[in-house]
């Protein structure tokens, strides 16, 4: 078995697993939601960047009305419908 097969597995059993990975996962706070006034839109965009996952989260956003996924924040994926960077 190869060391990518438990991932594979995983996606499968959960479609999520991905978020394991997430690096906001280990940063306190509501960087990735402006909207609640913390306001944090360049620094949690900078961070995702640097996020393994950060395509994953990106199509797990599409269609979220609250929050940065992916890079992307509420605005622009209202906007434009598309995914390009925030
Ligand atoms: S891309 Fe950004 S919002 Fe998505 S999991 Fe990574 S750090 Fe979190």
């Amino acid at each position: 078995m190869s060391p990518d097969a438990p991932d594979r597995d995983d996606a499968r059993d959960n479609p999520r697993a991905w978020m394991r990975d997430a690096v906001c996962a280990e940063i306190a706070g509501d960087l990735w939601f402006p909207e609640r006034g913390e306001g944090g839109i360049d620094a949690a965009v900078a961070i995702c960047r640097t996020c393994p996952v950060m395509e994953q989260c990106r199509e797990a956003g599409q269609g979220e009305r609250f929050g940065i996924w992916g890079g992307i924040t509420a605005n622009a994926r209202t906007r434009t419908g598309k995914k390009t960077a925030a």
